[in-house]
């Protein structure tokens, strides 16, 4: 079987994972600002995290995942100006910028759990290492790395010989555009705030004393601190999504390595985005998608999960409600399919020699640098062949739901004997009608309507569909 192989951004090429120490893995993601909810563009780069954790426990690895909570203010800008995002969330809502923390918060972790997300094993709260980001400026101050301007105390990124190697930033080229854009204080355009002092005469709702003045910290300190203090000054995985390649790890690359000369982190992977027709989903712009948004119009938290799992991580996905209906269906068509099979009462002897043939099938997809997508596809093989019994079949679907996080281990056998109330297959038929006719919203009311009364309806191919009943 193939060797865990993950496309590092730092070589620009899939390397063979090696831990640091054999059979565990440390490994660090950045974690949602808490000022407002995560969208779906967001959850996507949690399911990548996700699927990578989820290949790494199949692979027998126990893995240290830890996800920092960002509530402390980061500024609108990547530019180390504008806005406080935090701040901007409390005027919003009229809640001091502790609430809105821990609000969404909660409403972050309700959110991926409703997607299967498996939770890390730990959660750190910037607010609650304020200490240890000080005494990370403090390393780099003692080193010769710092600054002070008027509104807070910089990075030099020119006295660090390799910075910008993640991104590949061409350095010189971007000094020269700097001369005719930028005249603010900064010595370098990719000089970043370590720590940024409250405006004078103004009482903010978040800030700490420091060795520099009363303050806040900068944007990209708090992962440097806190993954060093879970995980150590060397650990293998830091992820997140595409967006964080040339600022926010390219600047937690200079701070940590500045400080303690050693390298920061072996594995460097990242999630490209969810896009829409207009572009790139985002907050700032307001409008974005939640999942809560497509539970409001009649999907499932998984039919989105489905949705991710036909694309591989490191390609855009476009999303659409077209696109989305489409996943539903081929969501469906799999329940419908395992359905069958559990009940299928052919008893065939057991096949070993096949159940491990398209366990090491999927296992080399997985270990491809996370191709879920063909690793469906394997599933797909299992389910249609003729040449496993039904308790193989669904021994390997219950095996591969460790990495699709699907639920199919929930779906029940088709109850031919069970007979399905009238009312249940008038409102089947209606939604049928109301599909044929195009209007899917009033076919997702009738589908609820059927949902309520304990009863659902997996779509087959052909507009078909079976009426199933629902868990107690
Ligand atoms: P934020 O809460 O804005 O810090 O973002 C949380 C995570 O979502 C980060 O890892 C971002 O890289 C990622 N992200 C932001 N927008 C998108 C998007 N449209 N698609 C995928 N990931 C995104
Ligand atoms: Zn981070």
């Amino acid at each position: 079987m193939k060797k865990l192989t993950l496309f590092n951004t730092l070589s620009r090429s899939k390397e063979v994972f090696e831990p640091i120490e054999p059979g565990i893995v440390k490994m660090y993601c950045c974690g949602p600002t808490v000022y407002n909810y995560a969208h779906i563009g967001n959850l996507r780069s949690y399911f990548f995290e996700d699927i990578l954790k989820r290949v790494l426990l199949f692979n027998d690895y126990k893995v240290n995942h830890v996800m920092n909570i960002t509530d402390v203010g980061h500024l609108v800008s990547d530019e180390d100006e504008g806005e406080d995002k935090m701040e901007k969330g409390s005027a919003r809502e009229g809640k001091t910028v502790w609430e809105i923390a821990e609000y969404y918060t909660e409403a972050f972790k309700n959110d991926i759990a409703q997607l299967n997300i498996l939770p890390p094993t730990i959660y750190c709260k910037a607010t609650d290492y304020i200490n240890e980001q000080i005494d990370l400026v403090k390393c780099l101050e003692a080193k010769g790395y710092t600054y002070t301007t008027s509104d807070g105390v910089y990075f030099d990124t020119l006295k660090l010989s390799d910075y910008g190697k993640l991104a590949r930033l061409d350095i010189e080229g971007l000094e020269e555009g700097r001369r005719i854009e930028f005249s603010d204080e900064k010595k370098h355009k990719t000089d970043f705030a370590l720590w940024k002092f409250s405006p004078k005469g103004q009482k903010r709702q978040m800030e700490w004393d420091s060795p520099w003045g009363i303050g806040f910290p900068g944007w990209h300190i708090e992962c440097s601190a806190m993954s060093i203090k879970f995980l150590g000054k060397t650990f293998d995985i830091h992820c997140g999504g595409v967006d964080h390649i040339p600022i926010h790890h390219t600047n937690e690359i200079a701070q940590s390595e500045a400080c303690y000369g050693v390298k920061f982190v072996n594995y460097w992977l990242h999630g490209e985005f969810l896009i829409e027709e207009k572009g790139k989903m985002s907050k700032s712009a307001g409008g974005f998608l939640r999942i809560q948004t497509l539970i409001d119009k009649g999907y499932s938290p998984l039919d989105y999960r489905f949705f991710l799992l036909m694309t591989h991580y490191r390609k855009k996905i476009k999303f659409s409600f077209e696109n989305l209906d489409a996943a539903r269906n081929g969501y469906n068509n799999l329940k419908s399919k395992i359905a069958e099979i559990k009940s299928d009462k052919n008893n065939k002897p057991d096949n070993e020699e096949l159940v491990d043939k398209y366990r090491g099938e999927f296992f080399d997809c997985i270990n491809d640098d996370l191709n879920v997508t063909e690793a469906l596809a394997v599933l797909w093989d299992v389910l249609k062949t003729e040449d496993l019994n039904p308790a193989d079949k669904l021994f390997l679907t219950e095996e591969f739901d460790k990495i699709f996080g699907l639920d199919l281990d929930k779906v029940e056998a088709l109850e031919i004997n069970v007979t399905i109330p009238p009312d249940i297959v008038e409102l089947a038929k209606k939604r049928k009608e109301a599909k044929l006719n195009k209007d899917f919203k009033l076919a997702d009311e009738y589908r609820n309507q059927i949902k309520e009364k304990g009863y659902d309806i997996l779509d087959i191919k052909g507009g078909e569909y079976q009426i199933i009943k629902n868990k107690e």
